[in-house]
């Protein structure tokens, strides 16, 4: 019998499955063809699904569970099922699932997280948390919190992406920022990416995964179906197992680090130079705000606003022509000087109202 914590610590753990257990037939074929690649760890499938809105398909409930259980038995892949609610944790305990998730649309209510966490108490079976769908770290936090007090030892997150209003390139846009400070705040919880949920689309997934890779995630978490076109939800996203294994294999895998004394000097030498740009631009910071303050007394002693909407638009200007010869993209600079000039603005109100 597997110990699930191997497979769990397994790096890069990928897990893979249809969104949905649709008949047995699918299943155990899905499973057997993931198998077959040599590339997977873990088999998913959705068996009670949260639909945005009523009458798409909203899973197959508990009479899927068996087929996973088989599916287990017939490949040896550990199983990973998604749940909503203290019953459904322990109708999957039941079958033997040997992971549990806990899906973007409950990740937001902390009402069901706590029923999920009670549901938990006393089993110690690891968890997957997947991201809200609202891009709040504190909502994502709080759901990893309750789930660590009802003494889940062994608890992963899940990236699947963030909605917002209106149609972009993906279906739940990444935010990758969101996830590298999640990260950080939680170094030693394995970190999976779900390029499917935040793609919505089947071209676009290996480079998101990829995307991952390169950021240090632990895994990932792709659909796969035997029949895409067919699948009785997220048909748009899925991909066939052998699909799947081709895409596994053009992936680069990257390291977080190397051993060699090499690299390191040298990646040493370019950190430094680093170091020293970023005290000469805070020095430089620091210079430019205490022009601003000038600038903001000289406003007070004549009663001139603030804000200069004319001079604004010059700051901008100027800064684009140089940023595109100095291969600095325009987000970045408009990023970059809203933040300066926040800051100089706030520093001239305080200086206006001393
Ligand atoms: C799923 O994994 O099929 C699913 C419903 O995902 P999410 O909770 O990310 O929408
Ligand atoms: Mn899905």
């Amino acid at each position: 019998m597997m110990n699930i914590l191997e497979t769990w610590n397994k790096r890069p753990l990928i897990i893979s499955g249809p969104c949905s257990a649709e008949t047995e037939a699918q299943v155990l074929e899905t499973a057997d063809r993931l198998k077959a690649t040599g590339k997977v760890d873990m088999l998913r499938a959705g068996i009670w699904k949260p639909r945005t809105r009523p009458g798409s398909f909203e899973g197959i409930g508990t009479k899927g569970l068996p087929w996973l259980q088989q599916a287990k038995r017939n490949t040896g892949l550990p199983i990973t099922v998604e749940v909503a609610t203290g019953k459904q944790v322990e109708d999957a305990l039941h079958f033997d699932v040997d992971v549990l998730w806990i899906g973007a649309r409950t990740t937001v209510n902390p009402f069901s997280v706590q029923e999920v966490a009670d549901a938990l108490r006393g089993v110690n079976v690891p968890v997957l948390i997947k991201n809200p769908i609202n891009p709040d770290l504190e909502l994502w936090t709080g759901a990893v919190e309750r789930v660590a007090k009802a003494g889940v030892n062994n608890i992963g997150l899940i990236h699947r992406g963030f909605s917002s209003y209106g149609n972009t390139e993906y279906r739940n846009a990444p935010m990758w920022h969101m996830v590298i400070e999640m990260k950080r705040r939680n170094p030693d919880m394995i970190l999976i990416n779900d390029p499917s949920h935040i793609c919505g689309r089947r071209d676009i997934l290996a480079d998101v995964a990829q995307k991952a890779i390169d950021l240090d995630f632990d895994g990932l978490m792709i659909e796969s179906h035997i029949d895409p076109d067919n699948a009785w939800s997220d048909a748009k996203q899925q991909i066939t197992p052998e699909r799947l294994s081709e895409m596994l294999s053009n992936i680069i895998w990257r390291k977080e680090d190397v051993s060699s004394e090499n690299f390191h000097v040298a990646l040493d030498k370019l950190r430094e130079q680093i170091n020293q740009l970023d005290d000469e631009l805070m020095l430089l910071l620091g210079q430019r705000m205490k022009v601003a303050d000038q600038i903001g007394k000289y406003k007070k002693d004549n009663n001139v606003t603030i804000l200069q909407t004319n001079r604004w638009n010059q700051i901008l200007e100027r800064a684009y022509g140089k940023s595109d010869k100095l291969g600095l993209s325009r987000e970045f600079i408009t990023k970059y000087l809203d933040a300066v000039h926040m800051e100089s603005i706030n520093r001239q109100n305080q200086i206006m109202n001393a």
